[in-house]
């Protein structure tokens, strides 16, 4: 196994001139004030060990990266039923996109989108006031994480109800094609605040490590989900996770992952490690520019790409 830490702090010192590249989401009003000179990554081993460098204990906005923690619950609660309100195909558009539900009869492409992780939020709540939705997942990330000190931001979520207009229009246009059961205005509560889930890459590469070891925690003991369903949401993340970006991050990086607006990215190696990267500059898709670009140096450096080294 090659020396993680060298490899860490390697990528560290080459990409340290580069921190503050890409452009910090700016829709988001409360994430326009992140300052972007900030760079962090973490990764995890299935043996429980820790790397880490730079900012990688810095808590930040995880934004679509929930959208993982939240398709994992909601597997749990409805199973393979759940594709009946969402698919599992590559969108090739944007992660806001509202085209492809119209053609679609308002079934959205994948759970990575808002769009299908809004239809996914919905099924989550059934039966829930949404304040319960917004406590399970809390309580499911912070027992992932083994960390009680995981929050989320309530400047963000309130931020973001503000200023929503597309979600809100993704949400009404399911719910006229009945692929939303609950008020809108509570499916984008909770939407909202697990978005706003607040988290350092250190917690991040800790709550999907069952990702990365066939559906349990090797450092808790926990047993998350089944093998088959850790390997079936890896595939979504590979094929899925990058919005229209996927293609070419499976292409550079070859690991399966989902990023978020907040410059988060988070990614496995199956068998071997789950990883977060952290820039808040993004490229022209939406993903963290040097997240990515850290990714892609990691990959290449420790041979872990799921299509061979
Ligand atoms: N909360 C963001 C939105 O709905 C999430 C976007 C993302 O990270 O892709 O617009």
């Amino acid at each position: 196994m090659v020396d993680l830490q060298a490899v860490l702090d390697s990528i560290y010192k080459e990409l340290a001139p580069r921190i503050g590249e890409g452009k910090v989401a700016d829709y988001i009003p409360e994430l326009a004030k992140i300052d972007p000179n900030q760079f962090g990554m973490a990764v995890v081993t299935v043996d429980g060990k820790i790397y880490r460098a730079g900012d990688a204990d810095v808590p930040f906005s995880i934004q679509s990266i929930s959208k993982v923690f939240m398709l994992t619950l909601a597997l749990g609660k409805v199973g393979e039923g759940l594709w009946k309100r969402v698919g599992r195909e590559p969108s090739g558009s944007a992660f806001n996109s509202i085209v492809q539900l119209e053609h679609e009869h308002g079934i959205p492409r994948n759970p990575f989108i808002n769009a299908g992780a809004i239809a996914v939020t919905d099924v989550v709540m059934a039966g829930h006031a949404p304040r319960e939705a917004i406590g399970e997942l809390l309580r499911f990330v912070r027992y992932l994480a083994d960390d009680e000190s995981v929050t989320i931001d309530e400047k963000v979520a309130r931020s973001e109800t503000q200023t929503g207009y597309r979600n809100f229009a993704l949400a009404n246009f399911m719910r006229a094609y009945k692929n939303i059961d609950h008020p809108v205005e509570h499916v984008l509560g909770v939407y909202f605040h697990q978005c706003a889930l607040s988290m350092s890459c250190k917690q991040l590469a800790k709550a999907g490590l069952f990702l990365a070891a066939r559906g349990s925690n090797p450092m808790t003991g926990h047993s998350v989900v089944s093998p088959k369903r850790a390997r079936r949401i890896n595939a979504l993340m590979l094929t899925c996770g990058h919005y229209d970006g996927s293609g070419d991050f499976a292409y550079h990086v070859g690991l399966p992952g989902k990023s978020g607006v907040g410059g988060g990215i988070f990614a496995v190696a199956p068998g071997v490690a789950s990883i977060a990267a952290w820039s808040p500059g993004l490229n022209k898709v939406g993903n963290s520019q040097l997240g990515a670009v850290a990714l892609e140096m990691l990959a290449a450096r420790t041979g872990w790409s799921v299509f061979g080294d």
